[in-house]
């Protein structure tokens, strides 16, 4: 028996990066695996093969988190072909850092809209389905810069701390029907992106870390298995900091 056989999971943002990392660990753990993409379409179609490689159910969806619409006719498609949803992760996210004199009204808009209103429109599209079952774990991905802030990043950073406020809501409406909801915040995640980064610059940021090294995806997937699982069922409204001690 594995901790996630059997688990009905969307992961919005799976194409890449850590959602691609969390899509990949849950399907080892038996989880199926529904997951979006906003663009990537051929790395999401080889991650569907991929996943099924493990002997479970796994699908990808192009739909725009920030797009409430889209949102409803996925959770509605998804309750068709897996035939209910038990984990909802809301990983999609983008930058646009600037200093805030340079930032322009749509940067902050769009930063909103991508990282929070996706939030809202995910777990509004999930919500009747869980209620129904009287059970589900919403995990949303949040960054260690939405609890510190971040120069540069004052629109990363306001909807990283929005999903914070937003989950422990969740938590507190929802608890007496057994739907939790809970947040991982990562800190400096080593993925293709960063890959493109100058090395001495990520050398540093590594030896700043009192773990001494930047964070894998299978980190990050690692800790939302713990959360998805039944092994947290008392475990709701807590944002839990995957970063090496960065935050310490
Ligand atoms: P990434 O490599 O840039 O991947 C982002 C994913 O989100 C991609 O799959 C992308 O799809 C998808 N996406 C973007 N906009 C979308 C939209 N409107 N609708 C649906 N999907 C959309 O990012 P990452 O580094 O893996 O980050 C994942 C999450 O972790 C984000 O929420 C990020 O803020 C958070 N985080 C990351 C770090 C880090 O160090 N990497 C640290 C803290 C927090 P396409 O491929 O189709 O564009």
């Amino acid at each position: 028996m594995k901790l996630l056989d059997s688990k009905n999971v969307i992961i919005t943002g799976g194409s890449r990066g850590i959602g691609k990392g969390i899509a990949e660990v849950f399907a080892k753990h038996g989880a199926n695996v529904a997951f979006t993409y906003n663009s990537s379409e051929s790395s999401a179609q080889e991650l569907e093969d991929h996943l099924k490689t493990f002997g479970v159910n796994a699908k990808a969806y192009q739909s725009d988190a920030s797009d409430f619409d889209q949102a409803q006719k996925l959770a509605d498609d998804i309750i068709k072909d897996f035939g209910s949803i038990d984990v909802l992760i809301n990983n999609a996210g983008i930058t646009k850092d600037n200093l805030l004199m340079r930032m322009s009204e749509d940067d902050f808009d769009k930063v909103i809209k991508v990282n929070l209103n996706s939030v809202f429109n995910l777990t509004k599209a999930v919500l009747r389905p869980m209620l129904k079952q009287r059970h589900g774990s919403i995990i949303n991905i949040s960054s260690v810069v939405g609890i510190k802030g971040n120069a540069g990043q004052a629109n990363y950073s306001a909807s990283k701390a929005g999903i914070i406020g937003f989950s422990k809501s969740v938590a507190l409406e929802l608890g007496s029907r057994n739907i939790r909801s809970n947040v991982v915040a990562p800190g400096f995640i080593e993925t293709e992106m960063t890959e493109k980064l100058d090395e001495k610059t990520v050398e540093g940021w590594r030896q700043a870390i009192p773990l001494k090294r930047g964070g894998q995806p299978e980190d990050i997937a690692n800790a939302c298995v713990f959360l998805a699982s039944d092994m947290s069922s008392y475990i709701t409204g807590q944002t839990l900091s995957v970063d090496g001690g960065m935050l310490t």
